[in-house]
């Protein structure tokens, strides 16, 4: 019985049991203390009526006072009771005990009082003439006619009516006892039967609330031998006890199952939100950073889970997002913007705060990379003001020169303007020529790329040939360094193309007289293609830029020279679809190269 509360339960039913046999056996031992004195007293009242009736019954005269004390020592000698005679004025005639004449008078003694008033009674007290505690019964004495003219007293000393009583009190004390004890084992084993499985479901209980042991696991306790239905309760378990041990495994299979179910759950949606390739923030009411995924960590640049605990507004363009989430827990609703990351420069994210509430109050950010989307936004509106732009010259041209001509007789001038006309119509189908090209080109090359075996020297050979007036009219040579054989797939048309383009621009920004190489070789499994200018080169801020659609290195210069600006972003475009690159280098004054690379085998 190791458990407090029924070590406690115990002394308190022990404490109870013997405060009960204690009062029962001192309430029982009073009671038949005084039931028997109360019967020993009547008993002893009946003699004294009795010796009364037989000393008033005695003939008076002279020697009277001789039979009387006579006649008391006789009935006390037989009796053992000690008998004392008193006349009217309570002054003692006879006493068997002691010397009458020097007794005082018993006027006061109630017993004697009451008798001397012709009423028999008893009283308990000390004596004052023997000092013992004694019990008396007192009669009154009447003459012939009637009259009181004394009384008679009957005593007994009270310890050797104890002493009577004495053994049945010992019975009743053992008796007592012994019905204590058996109480105190009877309880001592109750509380004990209700202490052992009461036990073993507290000790379940506490290992199911450690999550040590789920439902139906749990091992029998300690001494086992109880039967599996038992569960550790004990043969004897009351039938409430049993039904609570069932209800208390039902609910931790119940705890068992939520748990699971609120960890798969939770999984579920970490896994959701680590997945997702939005950067996500959940922050408290102070904007520090509670939750972050790994899209979040990674566009901030931190390390696994480095975010969790710090401000928000410490992490690059965190100002504009502590300003965003704090504005959306304001106002109480989601709230959306585009900061700019200084850090990172030309990323722009779109960032979305919505307003946590109830538990975990504070804000969720979520944030989306729109760089690409913002660079091609800029690249969209640059295209259309360039295509405008290309386009308004020859457009104003030949209206200007249309106008003049239906104005008035131009006379000899007539034929320049027409031609002046044409030359702008034609650069004006050459813009547009390019641009749809380009438009085909952008489209997925597995749509309508055809491949064929390519000879290098053929496709090389025919845009040298292709360039060659040009190159002429201004003295230029093309030379052409070729390794032997090399062939690969593409497609013939548009590789000839690029060259010629990029040939072409050789020749454009060459001084006459110049040279022009045209290189192609195989290396690492690509066909390099690598057209060389001496002319004024490209200045480097431009190098990665003259790819770009209407991009020029020199604007006025090179709008003069008649070129559409779309003819690398064609190169470029060729060589990206066929799986390959397009780059240039230049040294200054000394002129130029541009390089196309294109896998042997193709894209
Ligand atoms: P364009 O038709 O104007 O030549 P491109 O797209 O072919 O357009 O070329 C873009 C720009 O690149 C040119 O305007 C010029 O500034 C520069 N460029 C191209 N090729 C050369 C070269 N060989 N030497 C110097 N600059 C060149």
């Amino acid at each position: 019985m190791s458990g407090g509360i029924f070590r406690r339960g115990f002394a308190f039913i022990a404490a109870a049991v013997l405060a009960t046999a204690a009062l029962v056996l001192s309430a029982g031992l009073a009671v038949s203390e005084r039931a028997y004195v109360t019967s020993n007293a009547e008993g002893l009242a009946r003699a004294a009526r009795a010796a009364a009736a037989a000393f008033g019954a005695m003939p008076g005269g002279s020697d009277r006072a001789a039979v009387e004390a006579a006649l008391a020592a006789a009935l006390a000698k037989d009796s053992g009771y000690r008998i004392t005679l008193v006349d009217a004025a309570g002054r003692v005639a006879v006493d068997t005990r002691a010397e009458s004449a020097a007794m005082e008078n018993h006027i006061d003694r109630p017993e004697v009082a009451r008798a001397l008033a012709g009423e028999a009674s008893w009283s308990r007290r000390r004596s004052a003439t023997t000092g013992e505690w004694m019990l008396y019964a007192a009669s009154p004495l009447r003459g012939a006619d009637g009259a009181v003219i004394g009384a008679i007293r009957l005593s007994l000393p009270l310890p050797a009516l104890m002493e009577a009583l004495g053994s049945a009190k010992t019975i009743f004390i053992v008796v007592a006892a012994a019905a204590a004890l058996i109480a105190l084992a009877a309880s001592g084993a109750f509380v004990g039967s209700l202490a052992r499985p009461v036990e073993a479901l507290s000790e379940r209980a506490r290992r199911y609330a450690e999550g040590k042991a789920v439902a139906g696991a749990a091992p029998p306790a300690a001494g086992g031998g109880a039967a599996e239905g038992d569960r550790g309760l004990g043969a004897g378990a009351p039938a409430e006890l049993r039904a609570l041990s069932s209800s208390l495994d039902a609910m931790a299979t119940e705890l068992t199952r939520r748990e699971a179910e609120a960890k798969a759950l939770g999984e579920r949606y970490s896994e959701i939100v680590a997945s997702a390739a939005e950067a996500i923030l959940a922050l408290d009411a102070n904007l520090c950073i509670v939750e972050a995924n790994p899209a979040a960590h990674a566009m901030f640049g931190a390390k696994d889970a480095s975010l969790i605990g710090s401000p928000v507004a410490q992490l690059p363009g965190g100002a504009a997002l502590a300003e965003l989430a704090s504005r959306s827990i304001a106002a109480k609703q989601p709230t959306s913007d585009d900061v700019a990351l200084y850090a990172k420069a030309g990323t722009t994210l779109r960032v979305s705060a919505s307003p946590l509430g109830g538990a975990l109050p504070g804000a969720v950010l979520t944030a989306t990379d729109i760089s690409v989307m913002k660079r091609l936004e800029t690249m969209r509106r640059d295209f259309v003001a360039n295509v405008s732009h290309e386009l308004r010259t020859p457009i104003h041209l030949i209206r200007g020169f249309a106008e003049t001509l239906r104005s008035g007789p131009a006379g000899g001038d007539a034929a320049k303007y027409l031609e002046i006309i044409e030359r702008n119509a034609v650069r004006m189908e050459r813009i547009v020529a390019d641009l749809l090209q380009l438009a085909r080109l952008e489209r997925d090359p597995a749509d309508w790329l055809h491949l064929e075996s390519c000879s290098l020297d053929e496709i090389c050979g025919s845009a040298a040939e292709a360039m060659q007036p040009q190159a002429s009219a201004k003295s230029i040579k093309i030379v052409a360094e070729l390794e032997p054989g090399t062939r690969f797939r593409a497609n013939a048309g548009l590789v000839e193309q690029a060259l010629v383009n990029l040939l072409e621009n050789a020749v454009r920004y060459s001084p006459e007289g110049a040279s022009v190489r045209l290189e192609g070789r195989a290396a690492d499994g690509f066909v390099e293609l690598c057209v060389r200018d001496y002319g004024p080169g490209i200045p480097a801020p431009d190098l990665e830029r003259i790819f770009e659609r209407f991009y020029r290195a020199d604007k006025s210069r090179d709008r003069k020279s008649g070129g559409t600006g779309l003819g690398l972003a064609i190169v470029r475009h060729i060589a990206m679809a066929h799986g390959g690159s397009a780059s240039t280098e230049s040294w200054g004054d000394e002129g130029s190269r541009f390089m196309l690379r294109l896998p042997l085998g193709g894209p």
